[in-house]
């Protein structure tokens, strides 16, 4: 059987009802298989960042799971499809979004994953809540990097 890894998730919902969103989105991945839902950060709220539409809500999760990085994308894949997810063009505004931020600290890179994420660094929705629930994975550094981003913790 395949050991137990710490994967990171984000989280981005922008239309709809989207706080519900996530929280819904919490309770999917913690009903995942060969998967416990750890840790979730609180709710933040972000102005569209290379996209458009309302402002994000954002969070971040952390999992121990026995699926594999390309098995957890395709599960997260079906959570955002359940949630109304469509692709009409890149960026476009998202009812749910589901990245694979983190797999334990494997690198990958093939044409549908690629880990870490290679945007995660210059996003401040996703290194304050990473920071919130583990600190350890983002650098004093990261964060001086996106301070002119602004993100507000909502809840
Ligand atoms: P966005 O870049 O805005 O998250 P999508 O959610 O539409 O865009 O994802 C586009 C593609 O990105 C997916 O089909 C997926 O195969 C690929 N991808 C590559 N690396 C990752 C990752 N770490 N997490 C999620 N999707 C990824
Ligand atoms: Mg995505």
């Amino acid at each position: 059987m395949r050991a137990s890894v710490v994967a990171t998730i984000g989280l981005g919902a922008n239309l709809g009802d989207a706080p519900a969103t996530v929280r819904a989105a919490f309770a999917a991945i913690a009903a995942l298989a060969q998967t416990d839902l750890l840790r979730t950060s609180s709710l933040y709220r972000s102005a569209p960042v290379d996209s458009s539409g309302p402002d994000y809500v954002n969070a971040v999760v952390q999992v121990r799971t026995t699926l594999s990085a390309p098995a957890l994308l395709a599960q997260l894949q079906t959570i955002e499809a359940a949630a109304g997810r469509e692709r009409p063009y890149r960026n476009a505004p998202r009812t749910l979004d589901l990245d694979v931020l983190l797999y334990g600290d494997a690198h990958m890179d093939s044409p549908t994953l690629t880990i870490p994420h290679p945007r995660m660094q210059q996003r401040a929705f996703v290194l304050l809540p990473l920071a919130e629930i583990a600190p350890q994975l983002v650098s004093a550094q990261a964060m001086a990097a996106v301070q002119d981003q602004v993100v507000q913790r909502t809840e």
